[in-house]
């Protein structure tokens, strides 16, 4: 495995982060690798390298990697590719900073033998139902370990002992000493670091202890004299231990001041998605979803496979703010994020969905011959004209969508029906003069003949008035295509909420697969690329599975909200 740090436990980077200007403000966006990240990640990393970018300062990406059984590098490199794909870059000023908490671990032990010297910590052998037990709830304070007031000496080689492999996982635990009667339970002695024997990805048999969460994280902002330390409300209660350690270490001459301060803000939550690592691992290791990228996840990777691009996020956290809450986002409110950076720039395109045969039957008497193929063109986008033309042509068989006919028609109904004309979308008026059917009474081919001197673009095209459009791709021409329509994946818009078991609430028909036909000018449509099914919406050619022999596109969103549908 990559290591990313070559020194001895001793000898980790005090000063991490280099020579620093204080007056610059130092955020950090500080995962845990042991996932990949979804789109309240994508909040915290546009608030961190938003604020640094803001203010002129710095942000850190770092790898919060002190729980070595569920941390991989693949879950590293996911990470870093999609805070980059997010639009944010961890070199600034010419300096990578790029950072592994885990890098750390020899200072973190030294601080640990600081604070067992200072009479600050102590080695806890109870065990967990004791230490359990004994921590008390709300309403009743705990009581103190009888390990405790065991003297510096012993807790020194105990812990010693710990780091040295001599006793089993989970036999003890190096705790602070605060105060087991304080009304906030953070502050009853928290552990700091336990045995695991565990291969870490980054330092790999080199530990056998790990600190924990608590005691690793404010160290690792300290040391990267990190300035503002941002993270979701549920760790609002640690900030007193935080500021315990940091200012215990600072009078020990371990850390340098100013510390950091840990400021607090709401999470993003977006309706009907769930935002946790274990729900989100549950999904694709129970085969509901394909997998960590499959387009209906909120994982990042997810979403940009689904056709969400990096502005289209970006302007949904922007949208959220910064609260002091944490509040749910409705799901509309990132499709419409997409809409308005897609509108402006993606290129348009026919395609039908719900294919039905339309057979001009006046062709060969209009155009001379059966084989004959009408060029038709249109612009590529209705208001960049730079994005050119595109072209297509007509012939005597045609593909509509379904819906465009109706034997008998409703009220207010414009499209093609017996005796009604409509305009095909770039090409002829058409005047419906019936449909064809099989034994069942389906419907296998509407018929139409073409009304002459009214092509679009050409003196006569406005001679006849009709209501309706039609968009259509001629047969000879057109590109069959894999289409996957994507549903919201659960039918609660809080699928988690009260406790419920979110798995009960799966949509069963989140995804649809349908052969649709495309217009000839998205033959050879590169992978990841997107354009406005005119109609239809938003769609992007998929990034793993697309091929320009074969297909395949993803629906992003609609053209309009129905998300309240
Ligand atoms: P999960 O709860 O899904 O496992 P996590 O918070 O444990 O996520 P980390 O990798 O530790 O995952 O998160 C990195 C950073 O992202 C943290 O600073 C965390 O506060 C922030 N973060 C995670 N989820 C959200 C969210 N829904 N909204 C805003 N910030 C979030
Ligand atoms: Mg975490
Ligand atoms: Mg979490």
């Amino acid at each position: 495995p990559q290591r990313h740090f070559a020194g001895t436990p001793g000898d980790a980077a005090h000063h991490a982060a280099g020579p620093l200007d204080p007056a610059k403000i130092r955020t950090r966006f500080p995962p845990e690798p042991n996932g990949y990240l979804h789109i309240g990640h994508a909040k915290s990393i546009c608030l961190n390298f938003g604020l640094a970018r803001d203010y002129g300062g710095i942000c850190h990406l770092r790898f919060d990697d002190t729980n070595p059984e569920k941390e991989e590098q693949e879950y590293v490199d996911a990470i870093k590719e999609m805070v980059s794909w997010l639009g944010w870059d961890w070199n600034q000023g010419g300096t990578s900073h790029l950072f592994y908490a885990s890098n750390y671990f020899g200072f973190m032990y030294r601080a640990a033998e600081h604070l067992i010297s200072a009479g600050l910590a102590y080695v806890d052998e109870q065990t967990p139902e004791e230490m359990r037990a004994n921590r008390g709830d709300f309403s009743t304070p705990g009581v103190n370990s009888p390990f405790r007031d065991l003297g510096v000496e012993h807790h020194l080689n105990r812990f010693r002992e710990m780091r040295d492999g001599k006793h089993p996982d989970g036999a003890m635990v190096l705790r602070a000493k605060i105060d087991m009667a304080s009304p906030n339970i953070n502050l009853r002695d928290p552990a700091l670091y336990r045995i695991r024997r565990a291969t870490h990805h980054n330092t790999g048999d080199q530990w056998c202890i790990y600190p924990m969460y608590t005691f690793a994280h404010p160290i690792e902002d300290a040391l990267e004299r990190i300035s503002h330390s941002i993270c979701t409300l549920e760790f609002e209660d640690q900030r007193p231990f935080y500021d315990w350690l940091l200012g215990h270490l600072a009078d020990g001459g371990l850390l340098e001041r100013p510390l950091p301060h840990q400021y607090e803000f709401g999470r993003l939550n977006l309706s009907y998605v769930v935002t946790s690592k274990r729900k989100l691992r549950q999904l694709v290791d129970e085969g509901h979803v394909a997998g960590w990228d499959d387009p209906r996840m909120p994982t990042l990777v997810g979403m940009r496979r689904r056709g969400y691009t990096p502005e289209s996020v970006r302007a949904m956290v922007e949208a959220t703010g910064v609260t002091k809450s944490n509040a749910w986002l409705d799901y509309s409110v990132l499709d419409g994020c997409l809409r308005s950076d897609l509108e402006g720039k993606a290129a348009r395109a026919m395609a039908v969905l719900d294919p039905v045969q339309l057979k001009l039957t006046n062709y060969a008497d209009i155009f001379g011959s059966m084989e004959h193929r009408e060029p038709c063109s249109a612009p590529a986008h209705p208001h960049l004209p730079e994005l050119g033309q595109r072209s297509f042509s007509l012939g005597p068989a045609l593909w509509i969508e379904r819906e465009d006919f109706m034997e008998v028609p409703s009220k207010g109904y414009h499209r093609l029906y017996p005796g009604n004309k409509a305009r095909l979308k770039a090409g002829y008026i058409i005047e419906c003069t019936g449909c064809e059917k099989n034994e069942a009474g389906e419907i296998t081919a509407v018929l139409a003949t073409i009304v002459p001197d009214t092509k679009s673009g050409t003196p006569g095209a406005d001679a006849v008035k009709v209501k309706g459009v039609i968009t259509w791709v001629g047969a000879h021409e057109a590109i069959a295509a894999e289409l996957r329509l994507y549903d919201r994946l659960f039918t609660e818009a809080q699928p988690d909420a009260g406790g419920r078991d979110f798995l009960e609430v799966i949509n069963p028909s989140s995804l649809k697969v349908v052969t649709g036909y495309l217009e000839p000018s998205l033959a050879g449509a590169a992978a990841d690329v997107k354009v406005q099914f005119e109609r239809h919406g938003y769609f992007v050619a998929d990034r793993v599975d697309h091929r320009s022999d074969k297909p395949v596109f993803n629906k992003i969103t609609g053209l309009r909200d129905n998300w309240g549908a």
